[in-house]
């Protein structure tokens, strides 16, 4: 099966082609990413009218350069899939738009996929992964533990109940004059520092559970950062590395004791696999492969191209939905929001 995935539900834009042969790994034949960092650097955020305007610019051409990279044409593929969900909702309107324009115009089918899906199934694109897993998506918009037992059988286990820590990463960065995106700033920055100096608070650790809260780690950043201001009239090349690495601590520790539970949680699982930007981290990487060690787990975490957003990991979750019988029409909407763990729409003869 050849397919091809476009993905647009955020501010990257997006086109890739996989293809498995019966019998043999999947292969990704190409994936063009086209971020739109430049466009937003301005405003120190994603604008939701700028990023669908130019997602409805550039989609056509990330296809063309997707097909033509892959050595492909629209007659060898099987499918077209695309994210119909969660995300910007201008965005994920340019990307079925096109995927539409797509299947009328050459009778392919349809494959409408929910984007998280295309993070928690990227495991078994890259290494095979057989179900059940584990899966900590941690990224600039999402964090989630997910119970992965099947192509559509998703249990979120708990999450964040405010920011997401890549959010709380940026925010850290803005609030030390970092540049953004914040998360290699501090990692960086963190590498010189003593996380010991700051005792910044691991939320929600006390309570049971998967859950997970962000924003109070940032309020307790900002006012450690404030009273080095008020004491001295500024913050140090140091002090700002001390406040990074005791910030990166506080938000290791607290996915790693989370993971522990989450591992408890599903003890039929064989694997832990991260996904989303934020798995990027070093240290939040070791702890949490330190985790499914201790729980006798393999640990995986895919190439970071295919951790943070692109579309080869939507065309993956396509093929998968598609070989399981999976169809949309020409009614497949494109959704704000859009849980994992709900049924999802339009689905014909998938059988859970
Ligand atoms: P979505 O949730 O829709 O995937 P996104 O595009 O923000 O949103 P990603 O591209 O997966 O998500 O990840 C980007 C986020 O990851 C940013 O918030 C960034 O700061 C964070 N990040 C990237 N590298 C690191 C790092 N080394 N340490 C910590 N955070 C990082
Ligand atoms: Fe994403």
């Amino acid at each position: 099966l050849t397919v091809l995935g476009l993905e647009s539900s955020c501010d990257d834009t997006a086109a890739a082609v996989v293809r498995q042969r019966a019998g043999c790994p999947p292969e990704i034949l190409s994936s063009v990413v086209r971020g739109q960092t430049a466009l937003h650097a301005p405003f120190g955020g994603v604008v939701p009218e700028i990023a669908a305007r130019a997602h409805a610019e550039k989609i056509d051409l990330c296809v063309e350069q997707a097909l033509a990279a892959a050595g492909v044409g629209l007659g060898d593929l099987d499918a077209v899939a695309v994210t119909a969900g969660p995300g910007l909702i201008g965005g994920v309107l340019a990307g079925v738009m096109c995927a539409k324009g797509i299947c009328a115009a050459t009778g392919l089918p349809l494959v409408g996929v929910n984007h998280l899906a295309g993070h928690a199934l990227t495991p078994r694109l890259t290494d095979g992964l057989d179900f059940p897993y584990l899966m900590l998506l941690a990224s600039g918009g999402h964090c989630q533990f997910l119970s992965v037992a099947g192509v559509e059988d998703f249990t979120r286990l708990g999450g964040t109940i405010d920011d997401a820590p890549g959010e709380a990463f940026d925010k850290t960065a803005k609030l030390l004059g970092l540049p953004q995106p914040g998360g290699p700033e501090v990692e960086r920055a963190a590498m010189a520092g003593d996380p010991g100096r700051f005792a910044f608070p691991r939320p929600l650790m006390d309570r049971p559970g998967c859950d997970m809260s962000f924003s109070g780690l940032k309020t307790a950043l900002l006012r450690a950062r404030d009273a080095l201001i008020a004491e001295k009239g500024g913050i140090t090349v140091q002090d700002r590395a001390d406040l990074c690495a005791a910030f990166q601590a506080a938000v290791c520790d607290v996915l790693a004791g989370k993971a522990a539970r989450a591992v408890a949680a599903a003890p039929g699982a064989r694997a832990l696999a991260v996904a989303g930007g934020v798995a990027a981290n070093r240290v939040i990487r070791a702890a949490l492969e330190q985790v499914a060690g201790d729980a006798g787990l393999r640990f995986v975490a895919p190439p970071l191209a295919l951790c943070t957003d692109n579309a080869a990991m939507i065309a993956w979750a396509g093929l998968e939905r598609f070989r399981l019988g999976a169809r949309d029409g020409m009614d497949l909407i494109a959704r704000p929001r859009w849980p994992l763990d709900e049924t999802q729409p339009a689905l014909i003869g998938a059988g859970k």
